[in-house]
């Protein structure tokens, strides 16, 4: 449970909000209805109820969107019936209330939801005269103070928004070449090879990449060129491959190309033309750079690590087989070596 709100911020604000609800809202909701303001009582309870079942509804489908801006509209109707009811005393729940809805939803939606608020409690104010303010300074009072809580409760959680982004991007790419990151590899093989993979018509192809002689390119053209040709092959790979075709960066020189919902003769296509345009337009200030592939289609009740391990033992029969080739896990050679001459190591 608590493992799964650390993966889940908004299943985990959600869940902070009903628990507040529930201690805060709960207690009032009881005396009033004690108190005779059955209204009040029963949109506290409503609240509290509803707020509970949305919070077990993100808990079951993982729709914390849906479920987020439900309670953040039934707190705002909430708010503004409390004011109606409760008038001058009622407004006092607007300010926890502003905050929790930027918990709820995304900041412009939540700044949009209570300016929908203010401007429906003005339209009271002006229907009912002396029912929700007491006097015009006090409505003054009311629209700036919950402006400037609006306000700054916006951009915070518009920087908390942005800083969350920069996070997740961290934590799953490349630094250098901006490719899906080993971390985010791990997870999508085994997601792929797992009992959640969905049944496919096709197969599921692993393309290991490992660039050959790279070393000679740091110790002949420095460190720098070499990491200009790792982001070059990146962007190669993606122009070459479907939006749907991930690049992942395998560790060092060696990266992953994952297809999915391919034949074993499409990713066998594939792999030679993303070695062909490697060894074409892939070059250092000094020479052509050539890449190795190992190719592996994951074969039924077979484990992540078997399949990698069966990509690696190609990507293996590919260099010893010369470099600059195919080869299937099966290990058959399907490419024609290409006339670039390999440097001597
Ligand atoms: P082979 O054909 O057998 O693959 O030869 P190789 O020289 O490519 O050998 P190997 O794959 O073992 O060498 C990997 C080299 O990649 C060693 C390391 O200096 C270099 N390398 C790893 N990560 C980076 C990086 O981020 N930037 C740069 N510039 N070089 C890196
Ligand atoms: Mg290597
Ligand atoms: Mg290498």
């Amino acid at each position: 449970m608590i493992a799964r709100m650390q993966q889940d911020f908004h299943l985990a604000m959600l869940s902070l909000v009903g628990f507040m609800v529930l201690v805060c809202v709960t207690p009032y909701a009881i005396y009033r209805y004690w108190d005779g303001s059955y209204l009040i009582a029963v949109v506290d309870s409503i609240l509290v109820l509803f707020t509970l079942m949305a919070v077990a509804y993100a808990w079951l489908t993982g729709n914390t969107k849906a479920a987020g801006f439900f309670v953040a509209c039934m707190f705002c109707a909430g708010v503004v019936i409390v004011v109606y009811g409760l008038g001058p005393v009622g407004l006092f729940w607007t300010y926890p209330f502003i905050v929790f809805i930027f918990f709820l939803v995304p900041p412009l939606r939540a700044l949009l939801l209570l300016l929908l608020v203010l401007v429906t409690l003005l339209l009271f104010a002006v229907i009912f005269p002396g029912q929700v303010f007491v006097d015009g300074f006090q409505l003054v009072s009311f629209v700036v103070t919950t402006a400037v809580t609006s306000f700054f409760s916006y951009v915070f959680a518009y920087r908390m928004l942005v800083q969350r982004r920069q996070l997740q991007s961290m934590a799953a790419q490349d630094a250098l070449t901006g490719a899906a990151n080993r971390r985010q590899l791990d997870q999508a093989l085994e997601f792929a090879a797992g009992p959640g993979r969905r049944s496919r018509q096709k197969d599921i192809a692993m393309l290991l990449f490992d660039l050959d002689y790279f070393k000679q390119i740091n110790d002949s053209e420095g460190h720098q060129a070499g990491d200009a040709i790792l982001v070059e092959l990146v962007q190669l790979l993606h122009k070459h491959t479907r939006i749907s075709d991930q690049v992942y960066r395998f560790g060092g020189e060696e990266f992953v190309v994952l297809l999915e919902d391919i034949t074993p003769e499409e990713a066998q296509l594939v792999a030679e033309k993303l070695r062909a345009v490697i060894a074409e337009e892939l070059h250092s200030t000094q020479r052509a750079v050539s890449a190795s592939v190992g190719v592996a289609i994951l074969a039924a009740g077979e484990s992540w690590e078997q399949w990698l391990a069966r990509a690696d033992a190609a990507l293996y029969q590919a260099k010893t087989g010369g470099r600059n080739q195919v080869v299937m896990a099966a290990g058959i050679p399907v490419a024609n070596k290409a006339s670039i001459p390999a440097p001597c190591s």
